[in-house]
């Protein structure tokens, strides 16, 4: 049962891929975690038309534990950051075009405002170029990420990791939503980086104090 209400999580992220215009077509991808068990989106298929039965259940090694369809191309990059951090339940792939343009640029995201440093804490960087879908890709990413947030994959785009589903959707919608200001603020002479403890302060803060739940 929990795996079902895994694999519906997946197909709720992956359905708002497109009308976010987080990505084209079928790119991109998403996964969730329980436990040794990864739920999968599958290669290739519309995410408007899929099912929790077409996500893919794998286990770290990516041995098919269900399903009846290919996984992601990137299932190589999603297990590889599950088997680095085992704080992370939750990966999820965009090709979102601002995040894109500084990947195409292998241009970092420095942190210029208060919402980058409250939920990604910090800078977000840029891996070494490796194709799509390759071994490669998947180290250098993880390589590149590091303990942080997110990763840029040069000339390719953009990855955002969380311990739940939600943070993990967060952090790529905080990310191309950044990407945006800094492009604009490029326009208005430049950007301004705050300055690193005001980005370690702001993600204390928000850790500590943010948010309340209805009782
Ligand atoms: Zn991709």
């Amino acid at each position: 049962m929990r795996l079902e209400k895994l694999r519906a999580a997946v197909v709720r992220v992956g359905k708002d891929l497109v009308p976010t215009g987080m990505v084209l077509g079928t790119w991109g991808n998403v996964s969730a975690r329980e436990g040794d068990v990864v739920a999968i989106t599958p290669s290739g298929l519309p995410y408007d038309e899929l099912t929790p039965a077409d996500i893919i259940l794998v286990d770290l090694q990516g041995n098919l534990v269900e399903g009846k369809w290919r996984p992601s191309t990137e299932l190589h990059l999603h297990l590889t950051l599950y088997r680095r951090r085992s704080d992370l339940n939750a990966v999820v792939h965009t090709h979102s075009v601002a995040s894109m343009a500084l990947a195409a640029s292998r241009h970092p995201l420095p942190p210029c405002t208060e919402e980058q440093a409250q939920i990604l804490g910090g800078e977000v960087p840029v891996a070494a170029y490796a194709p799509p879908g390759t071994p490669e890709l998947a180290q250098a990413a993880a390589a590149a990420l590091g303990e942080g947030k997110a990763v840029l994959l040069a000339h390719h785009g953009l990855v955002g990791v969380g311990a739940t589903l939600d943070e993990a959707w967060l952090v790529v919608q905080v990310v191309e939503k950044s990407a945006q200001i800094y492009l604009w603020s490029c326009l208005l002479g430049g950007p301004v980086p705050l300055a690193p403890e005001e980005v370690r302060s702001l993600r204390e803060r928000f850790l500590r104090d943010y948010g309340q739940r209805r009782s």
